[in-house]
Order: C-alpha cells, then sequence, then structure tokens
C-alpha cells in the first residue's frame, strides 16, 4: 500500500512552526533594515544641521572680523536700562525697522537681541559704549540667524571687554554681572582663542540656567591682530537630536573627552567636519525591549498574518491527517494490501455501485498445485507468483470490469456486457496469459483452472448464488484433469 498513513504530531506541528520561524526572521530582517536606515537618515539630517550651523558662525565671525572697520551711531537706536547700578543692558528699540518713513524694502522681521554689559555701555561716549557701537550693526544679523532652525537655542557674541550681545533677548536677559566677569575664565575661552581658524565645540551640557542640554560651537573673533571676543552659537541638543521620528531608542551625541562611551551604543559615528574641532560621536542607545516592543506594534499586521497562516496551516495537516487515514482504512478494508486488487469486501462494494450490461460473467481463478510452489521454492516465491497474476489479470480486463484476490491463490474475476461469446472469450484470454508467461514468475510456470457462471442481467443474479455456481465449476474444472474453463 502506497499510501503513508500519516504525518506525526511532530510534523503537523513543527513544520507551520519552522515555516512561520522563518517568515518571522524574515519580517525582522525587514524590520532591522529599516530601523537601520531610519538611523542613517537621522544621523545624515542631525550632520546636516551641524553643518548649517556651522556656516551661520563662519559667517557671523566673517562680518565680525571686519567690523572693527566701521563705527555707526546705532546704539542711539537702543533702548537701555542700568541694573543694580551695575549691568546695562541695551535692546533694539521694537521700531528700529519698521518705524513709519524708515525702510520699507527691509522685510519684517523679528529683530530679538540684547547687549549686556558693564553699567558704562549705557554712557554715551565711554570706551565701552564705543566698542559696542562699531558691533551692533551686526546685532540684527545674529538675530536673524538665530530665528534660521529650531534647534538654534541661541546666538552670542562675547566681547573681550566684557559686554555680551545676544539673541534671544531672553537669555541675555538672565545674564548677571557675576557670570559676565567669569565668562572669560572658563576654558572653551582659552580653548576657542587658540584654535584660530576653526570652530570649536562643547557640550553637550547643560549651561547657564537652561534646563536643556546646550552643544556650544565657539569661534575666536580677531580684529586688528588681536583676540577681540567670541562668537558662540547654542544648539539646542535634544531638538537637534530628536526629529520625532519612529525610531524606538535614542539617537545620543557625546564629547568622547568628557563622556565614555556607553556598552549600549551601537552605530557609533565619530563627528567630523572640516575647520570644526570635534571630539564627538553620534550613537544609537539600543533599547533592546523598545526595539522588541516597538517591533511587535509596528509589525502587528504581519504577526498576526502569520499567526493565522501557522494556525491554518496545523489545521489543514489536521485535516489532511484525517483525509489520509480515512483513505487508509478504507483502502485496508476494501483492499488486498499484497496484490493491491479488491478483496472480497470491496468486490462487493464494486458491485452494488456499478451499473449493469446485458450479462453478468464471474469467474473464480485458482493456480493449480500451488502448494508445490511454495513447497519447491519457498512462500516468497509463492507470493511472487500470486503477485504476478493478479497483474495478469488487471492488465488483461477492461477499466469497468473488476478483479479481486479472495485470499490465497484463489482470484475472481467480474465482467459485464452485451455479448455472452465475448466476455467467455475475454476470460479463457485472462486464462492463457497467465499461464503462457508464468515460467516468468516460477521456473517451469504454472497453470490455472477456472469456474465461470453467466447469468443474464434479468435474471436472478446476487453475488453470493453467482459466487456459489463459478466455484462449483472451478471444482468441476480441479476434478476434471485442471488447467482449464469449465462454464
Ligand atoms: P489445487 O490445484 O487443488 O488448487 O492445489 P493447490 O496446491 O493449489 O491447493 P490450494 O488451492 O488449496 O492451495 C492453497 C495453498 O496456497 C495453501 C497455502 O499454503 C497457499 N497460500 C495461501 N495463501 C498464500 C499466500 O498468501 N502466499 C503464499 N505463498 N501461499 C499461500
Ligand atoms: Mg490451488
Ligand atoms: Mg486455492
Amino acid at each position: 500500500m502506497k499510501a503513508k498513513r500519516h504525518f506525526s504530531l511532530g510534523f503537523v506541528l513543527l513544520t507551520p512552526l519552522i515555516a512561520s520561524i522563518l517568515i518571522l526572521a524574515l519580517t525582522a530582517k525587514n524590520y532591522y533594515d529599516s530601523v537601520n536606515r531610519d538611523i542613517s537618515s537621522e544621523y545624515e539630517r542631525i550632520t546636516d544641521s551641524l553643518e548649517r550651523a556651522t556656516k551661520v558662525i563662519t559667517a557671523l565671525d566673517y562680518s565680525f572680523t571686519n567690523s572693527y572697520q566701521s563705527k555707526t551711531p546705532l546704539l542711539l537706536e537702543h533702548n537701555s536700562r542700568v541694573i543694580d547700578d551695575e549691568l546695562c543692558q541695551m535692546w533694539p528699540i521694537d521700531v528700529l525697522l519698521l518705524a513709519e518713513g524708515k525702510n520699507l524694502s527691509i522685510p519684517a522681521v523679528d529683530i530679538d537681541y540684547m547687549l549686556v554689559g558693564d553699567k558704562s555701555l549705557c554712557l554715551a561716549g565711554s570706551p565701552l559704549y564705543e566698542r559696542a557701537s562699531s558691533q551692533v550693526s551686526l546685532a540684527p544679523v545674529l538675530s536673524f540667524l538665530h530665528d534660521l532652525d529650531d534647534y538654534l537655542y541661541g546666538v552670542h557674541y562675547i566681547d573681550r571687554e566684557s559686554y555680551v550681545m545676544s539673541s534671544p533677548e531672553t537669555i541675555a536677559e538672565s545674564i548677571t554681572k557675576e557670570l559676565l566677569s567669569t565668562l572669560k575664565a572658563r576654558p572653551y575661552w582659552q580653548i576657542t582663542a587658540t584654535n584660530k581658524e576653526k570652530i570649536t565645540v562643547s557640550g553637550p551640557a547643560k549651561m547657564f540656567l537652561l534646563d536643556q542640554p546646550i552643544i556650544t560651537m565657539t569661534m575666536p573673533v580677531f580684529g586688528r591682530g588681536e583676540h577681540q571676543g567670541m562668537l558662540s552659537l547654542d544648539v539646542d541638543a535634544d531638538m537637534l537630536l530628536d526629529s520625532g521620528s519612529a525610531l524606538p531608542s535614542d539617537i545620543r551625541l557625546i564629547q568622547t573627552k568628557v563622556t565614555p562611551i556607553p556598552s549600549d551604543a551601537v552605530r557609533i559615528v565619530p563627528l567630523q567636519m572640516d575647520g570644526v574641532v570635534f571630539h564627538h560621536v553620534l550613537y544609537y542607545e539600543l533599547d533592546m525591549l523598545k526595539e522588541v516592543k516597538n517591533f511587535f506594534v509596528f509589525e502587528k499586521y504581519s504577526i498576526a498574518t502569520i499567526i493565522i497562516i501557522y494556525v491554518l496551516s496545523v489545521v489543514i495537516l489536521f485535516y489532511v491527517n484525517s483525509h489520509v487515514e480515512k483513505r487508509y482504512l478504507k483502502e485496508l478494508a476494501e483492499k488486498d494490501p499484497m496484490t493491491g486488487l479488491l478483496n472480497r469486501r470491496g468486490m462487493e462494494i464494486f458491485l452494488k455501485n456499478t451499473t449493469l450490461g446485458d450479462y453478468i460473467a464471474l469467474a473464480v481463478l485458482d493456480i493449480d498445485d500451488f502448494k508445490k510452489v511454495n513447497d519447491t521454492y519457498g512462500h516468497d516465491v509463492g507470493d511472487a507468483v500470486i503477485c504476478y497474476m493478479a497483474d495478469k489479470i488487471e492488465s488483461n480486463i477492461r477499466q469497468t470490469d473488476a478483479v479481486a484476490r479472495f485470499g490465497g491463490e484463489e482470484f475472481v474475476l467480474y465482467l459485464r456486457g452485451q455479448d455472452k461469446d465475448r466476455m467467455c472469450e475475454t476470460i479463457e484470454r485472462v486464462k492463457t496469459a497467465i499461464s503462457v508467461q508464468s515460467h516468468e514468475a516460477v521456473e517451469g510456470g504454472f497453470t490455472v483452472s477456472v469456474g465461470v457462471e453467466v447469468v443474464a442481467t434479468d435474471q436472478e443474479h446476487d453475488f453470493d448464488t453467482l459466487f456459489k455456481a463459478a466455484d462449483e465449476k472451478l471444482y468441476q474444472a480441479k476434478t476434471t484433469g485442471k488447467n482449464k474453463v469449465v462454464f
């Protein structure tokens, strides 16, 4: 019997599971690739932003370096006040650019800056006042550049003579006399001064009174061969690093001189830009829990599909299994396992379901002296003879006829047709076909005896009666010399 009885339970459960795991692995790989792509595009955005910031500070530096040539009376158009009798604050009169009669070709930008310095800054004609006058024309540019990008938290010019020009105004307002006097003592003042043509980057760190971490880009301003002051650009690190992308973990930027790279850092990329002194790296702070959670949220439909496919596959395999099992049991019940022919029960079922011709012929075939074959050549040769005979009968009858093995070396052949004589000829032909080449199956060959009962279908023809009659004729054949057909 060729049909395998059924798949093992392990096969039914494991095969879809392995397939599902493979699909899940592919889904995870796609997800992993997309996260990596997102990280790359975020890195690109961050470095682009930092590059823009370097352009801002470089442009400002150029302007400040060249500002020592001209003096403008612009300070006259500023509000000023002295605080605590020690600090001077100056800010533009709101109508500075848009007052009636002023230059209408200047666009309506929000000018937001403040100068903070020693109280002598407020004193017209004082050296500090004169000094600030030479630079104040750059203040609107400072303000404009600060407005350029959201992540630019503040832009400042810190003069060596203790005044600060700062945008936005809010940062300048929080500068105290004490802070002003300590600014130059801070290490980055010195470091910046020594990197003359370069931008020095410090932070991210919480500076002054600010809550958010700030990355500071500084560049010294030299005029008339002297160190005049320092430009400082504050970049809001949180805003720079987090654009609201769908990445589950955070991108971090650290100064490796100050902060060691943590163990959960992946995709570590050192920052490098022309004209910038960086000791910084970008990295992705891999949080596996967040990544896994995000994977399941992001791929929920794929995962649900995989689960459905798994369950369906198991159900289908179970169904196929029971179907195969049923077919196997059916075959077992209706077929002879050795020859694949019908057994007695199979033959009876076949007869019940078949249409009839005018005549039915039932032939019982039995090998002559089969015991001798078994005794002489052994049981295996005997089996081979039985199988040979089954093949011979099957290949000499029509599709609509049926043959069954009724046990031992006894076969039953069922034919139907319109012509009684032709049916008898067929039986003779089958008998001859078996014996003519029988030496192929066993040395010396063998013969068969056949008993045949033919009835018209309009006569009584139940199977048992037909079989009994044919079997009696077989007996006649056996007792009258064998190797013959008795009709
Ligand atoms: P006869 O000419 O009268 O038919 O003589 P015989 O020896 O063929 O006698 P019979 O038909 O009664 O013999 C049946 C023998 O077939 C008995 C048994 O040993 C053998 N036999 C029955 N089933 C199998 C089988 O599946 N395989 C083999 N090798 N032998 C079988
Ligand atoms: Mg026999
Ligand atoms: Mg027999």
